[in-house]
């Protein structure tokens, strides 16, 4: 059996420079690392300004740079119109994605082209979702590197799994705009579960699968995914969600609460200035309530007047709770949809008489192998009790929920830069892997995007009689011609028996495993010969070269066609030729003169017409030449011919 050993990492690897994690957030943003001794991720804190960055933009009126962060959202009530926050929900969406949404925007969201991608008035500058995020991602990459003294060129960027690929391709452009490479656009309930160390090894899920359920309640979004882990792999199989709902509902909720109980003055509503009062003392008193059990304190109104406004754990807890119940029909959704029935719910289906829960499509398990929480507003006790008691089991949530997703890319990154070589996270293969046939094609076995792990294979012959030895070359791209691809390593399966072209029936595998790696077999079926050859791993493509490959084989399409078409036109009249030839010499004493005459005078033209770029021409002397020689063939040719003009030949 021969073997190659090839690593197909795609993210480029260069040992000595860092690869940043960032998760760019609706509400906050942040970057991480893998620290080099300790290869522990851990958030950046820049300055002691805290890991958390809010994703809040304010161009200053007189022109000067924007500002990015706390800074900028101080200005939100003060200058509205030129502070941008929530810029993620605008990423690779149109006016009419929107939904009516845009209005409840605190600046201008632009819809005279309400198909195209939305943009954003700033004064008299209109700006790109794109751009806004590039503006967040430059200040995360600016602090990475004044934090850890170190040009930062490279990232791996999270997305809710829930992202299209508009949305994706937004979120590369994006880091590009900032001056990052981006290796990888990751889910984040996949760097979740990367951060809380799951499916790292791949070993550990190779006989059985994990299925893990990410809830994510942030400031203003909320999602849960369910992750399958399988040999490195991960698979979101569900997600479900609402995009308009976090904690700044539970904020809104204590607002009203407290409006009617302690009959605030209007003013509560009107001001900004003690609307904002009013938003930051819920939000303070849902967070004090995540430790406590009372809350208290003083509001002023604009003739300082004081009202002193109280909240217990269990007011607020009963405030959130429509809330909370939302998210779990999300969750049961997603349990749905991923075709999974817990059976602790069953029970209590069966108990409140509900209907049947499983169907003949669903799996029934006891519990998930893990639930993640991940948001800031997963911190409510009550949150953790509710999803708790959904799943059946605890909620993890050992991680701080706010970094947990950095933690996670940033893992991701390290992943990519090489140093941890037992892991490689690939869910698809980029490039469509193949061998090199006759006349200088690629011949795909695993085409690209073919879900990891993969077996695929072919059977080759060979193409001259006797041949002992035949050469496998294996390339991975999407080009049709080899030399115009990468070539991955190649190697001579030698000991064939010596037989006539086209007999030797000749196996080659390819196997992609969960680790990228591709091991390939070839095996001469009928003599059982089978050799090792190990090619050293090389390194693997980064995303930009990947994407030049992917762009080059689209410009040159017509013309690989062209060339792919005219090479076999060759390869296959060369390989007439060769069995006229073989033909003539073995059987000159069946054949008149003037047969053998015409035979070899039809020969001659074609190959002459070989080395024109004619292929038609090519094609129409093989049919001459066929025509020819068939009748004189029928009556002599044998069958090791005639398999030897079927199926393709390697060299
Ligand atoms: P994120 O979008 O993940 O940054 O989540 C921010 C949300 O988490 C905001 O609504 C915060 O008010 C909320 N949050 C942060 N800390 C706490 C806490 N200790 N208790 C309750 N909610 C919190």
């Amino acid at each position: 059996m021969a073997k190659v050993a090839i690593n197909l990492a795609t993210g480029a690897i260069q040992q000595d420079e860092l690869i940043v994690g960032i998760d760019l957030g609706t509400t906050n943003s942040l970057v991480a690392y893998v620290h080099p001794e300790t290869r522990q991720p851990a958030a950046i804190n820049d300055l002691g300004r805290g890991v958390l960055v809010p994703s809040v933009i304010h161009f200053p009126p007189d022109g000067s740079s924007p500002l990015v962060g706390s800074e900028a959202k101080d200005f939100l009530l003060s200058d509205p119109a030129h502070t941008i926050y929530s810029v993620k929900r605008l990423l690779g969406k149109s006016y009419r994605d929107l939904a009516g949404h845009a209005g409840e925007l605190g600046y201008k969201v632009i819809d005279d082209d309400i198909e195209g991608l939305v943009k954003v008035r700033v004064g008299e500058r209109f700006y790109s979702p794109i751009e806004l995020s590039a503006d967040i991602l430059r200040e995360l990459r600016q602090r990475a590197e004044h934090a850890l003294k170190t040009p930062v060129r490279r990232a791996v960027i999270t997305v809710p799994a829930y992202f299209n690929d508009s949305q994706r391709q937004a979120t590369r452009d994006a880091g590009r705009l900032a001056g990052l490479e981006v290796l990888r656009i990751v889910n984040e309930p996949t760097a979740a579960a990367l951060a809380y160390g799951l499916g790292l090894d791949p070993e550990e899920t190779k006989t059985r699968a994990k299925t893990v359920a990410v809830y994510d309640l942030g400031g203003g979004t909320f999602d849960v995914s369910i992750l399958r882990l399988h040999q490195g792999i991960f698979e979101v199989l569900s997600t479900h969600g609402d995009t308009w709902l976090g904690g700044d509902d539970m904020d809104r909720a204590v607002v009203n609460f407290w409006q009617e109980k302690f009959q605030l003055s209007p003013d509560f509503q009107r001001v900004p200035g003690l609307q904002q009062q009013l938003r930051l003392a819920a939000e303070m008193a849902k967070r004090y309530l995540s430790q406590h059990d009372d809350f208290t304190t003083q509001l002023l109104d604009q003739a300082d007047n004081v009202t002193v406004v109280t909240l217990t754990r269990a007011e607020f807890d009963e405030l959130i709770e429509p809330l909370i119940q939302r998210t779990l029909a999300a969750c049961r959704q997603a349990l749905a949809d991923a075709g999974l029935v817990i059976g602790s719910q069953l029970s209590v289906a069966s108990e409140k008489k509900g209907p049947a829960l499983t169907t003949d499509n669903q799996q029934l398990i006891t519990k998930l192998d893990a639930v993640l929480l991940v948001g800031g507003s997963t911190r409510v006790p009550r949150v953790y009790e509710a999803v708790s008691a959904f799943f059946g089991q605890p909620a993890n949530n050992s991680l701080n929920p706010d970094e947990v997703v950095a933690l996670g890319a940033a893992v991701q990154a390290d992943i990519l830069a090489g140093n941890r070589r037992d892991v490689l996270l690939l869910d698809v293969t980029p490039l469509t892997l193949g061998i090199e046939t006759l006349g200088g094609l690629l011949d795909p076995i695993i085409p690209r995007n073919s879900k990891i792990p993969t077996r695929a294979g072919r059977q080759y012959t060979t193409s001259v009689d006797g041949q002992v030895n035949l050469k496998i070359s294996v390339y991975q791209g999407e080009r049709d011609l080899v030399s115009e691809n990468r070539k991955l390593g190649e190697f001579v399966l030698s000991g064939i028996p010596a037989m006539p072209a086209g007999l030797p029936k000749i196996d080659v595998n390819f196997s992609l495993n969960a680790d990228g790696i591709l091991r390939v077999e070839a095996v001469e079926l009928r003599s059982g010969t089978r050799q090792d050859v190990e090619i050293k791993p090389q390194y693997g493509l980064t995303d930009n070269q990947v994407e030049q490959m992917l762009m080059d084989s689209l410009t040159h399409a017509q013309q690989d066609v062209a060339a792919r078409l005219l090479i076999e036109a060759r390869t296959a009249a060369e390989q007439l030729l060769y069995q006229v030839g073989r033909f003539l010499t073995k059987n000159a004493d069946l054949l008149s003169a003037a047969e053998t005459a015409a035979t070899e005078a039809k020969a001659a033209e074609l190959r002459q017409t070989l080395t024109a770029t004619a292929r038609d021409l090519i094609l129409q002397q093989m049919d001459a030449l066929d025509e020819l020689t068939r009748p004189f063939a029928e009556r002599v040719m044998n069958e090791s011919i005639q398999r030897a003009m079927a199926g393709k030949r390697i060299g």
